[in-house]
């Protein structure tokens, strides 16, 4: 394999980018200038370093004197409200929408690629963020699919042993079409699955 197939090997591994696309990525660094690629690989190279998990919803977050994001630390959000997304990508398309003034948890992975996993790793992440503050409300903001419906149950089922009685759990209404990630949804859309939450 030449070097531009196997760089457009590595694009094709985000998402949402087919074969063209990565060979369009490839061929637009061979136009970019020298100075760019060097930076380019040179902040790839630093992220890990440089980026780490909240250790309370688990969102990445750049290395600092805190271990909790920004959000986790805010006063003003309303630590009582706890919605479980997906990916930090659906945060950012939460945050817009100005809606939601809770705190999140971040899955990071669906049902059914590692269910065990799955089942332990949120076990443990919600005892930590149950355990930090009281809930009252949580609300499973997960991708309307097949993997998704499958993963919030599983959500439901690992807080029903964890939950205080008066924990009211909540799943996005509706608006969100069939097979839709969150994080292309438009703002109104989160906006009204939000407020239509059931
Ligand atoms: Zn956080």
């Amino acid at each position: 394999m030449d070097e531009i197939e196997s760089l457009a090997r590595l694009f094709e591994k985000f998402p949402g980018i087919g074969p063209r696309q990565a060979k369009r990525f490839v061929y637009a660094l061979l136009r970019a200038d020298a100075s760019y690629r060097t930076e380019l690989v040179e902040r790839i190279s630093k992220l890990a370093r440089g980026v780490t998990r909240c250790t309370l919803c688990g969102r990445f977050m750049a290395h600092g004197a805190s271990s909790k994001c920004s959000i986790c630390n805010d006063t003003a959000r309303n630590q009582k409200l706890l919605m479980i997304v997906l990916k930090d990508a659906d945060i950012e398309s939460f945050e817009i929408t100005a809606v939601f003034q809770g705190t999140y948890l971040v899955l990071g992975t669906l049902a059914p690629l590692t269910e065990d996993t799955l089942s332990t790793n949120l076990k443990n992440a919600l005892k930590r963020r149950l355990a930090a503050a009281t809930v009252s409300e949580i609300v499973l903001a997960l991708p309307v699919t097949t993997d998704g419906e499958h993963t919030a149950s599983l959500v439901r089922s690992a807080l029903s042993t964890l939950i205080t009685e008066g924990t009211t759990i909540a799943t996005l209404g509706r608006g969100l079409s069939t097979g839709s990630e969150l994080e292309y949804a438009d703002p109104q859309t989160l906006r009204n699955a939000f407020t239509l939450r059931k």
